[in-house]
């Protein structure tokens, strides 16, 4: 007997990994590349102190893309003001766009968000944020650059 199955092509993966091309540099690259505090941000996971990046209340229609390799991660339809000090968004601009990995830095026990094309660090995903997904994406301004629609 056939079956017909209906796959999303955008959930689909091969041999486990994601069909995206992954940007692979070294730090020493990115060091040349990147500014100074970008470089902390995406590749020593810093965090930039609350109220003080340059998209917590940015508020203009768009799409956030990664600053170090230009991927669309999140879009402003996505955003909204959580009260922490960085952007927040209840999802990523595409399911893939994003990867995952436990943290369990400075005794917390969090999951931290990453550019799924060039591994940038950019924030965590916590499970308080707003309906319909639950989920805050708490992430540093700067590793985001805006494309105005
Ligand atoms: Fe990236």
């Amino acid at each position: 007997m056939l079956y017909t199955v209906n796959i999303d092509h955008k959930y689909l993966n091969i041999g486990g990994e994601a069909m995206k091309e992954k940007i692979r540099k070294s730090n020493e690259e990115w060091r040349t590349e990147l500014p100074e505090d970008v470089f902390h941000l995406t590749r020593e996971k810093g965090t930039e102190p609350p109220f003080s990046g340059k998209y917590y209340y940015h508020k203009e229609k768009g799409v956030y893309v990664c600053t170090s390799c230009g991927s669309a991660l999140f879009s402003s339809t996505d955003k909204y003001d959580s009260g922490s000090g960085w952007p927040s968004f209840v999802s990523p601009i595409e399911e893939d766009a994003l990867d995952q990995a436990s943290d369990d830095s400075y005794g917390m026990n969090r999951v931290e968000v990453r550019c799924n094309s060039c591994d940038a660090h950019l924030g965590h995903v916590f499970e308080d944020g707003p309906q319909p997904t639950g989920l805050r994406y708490c992430i540093n301004s700067g590793v985001l650059d805006f494309k105005k629609e």
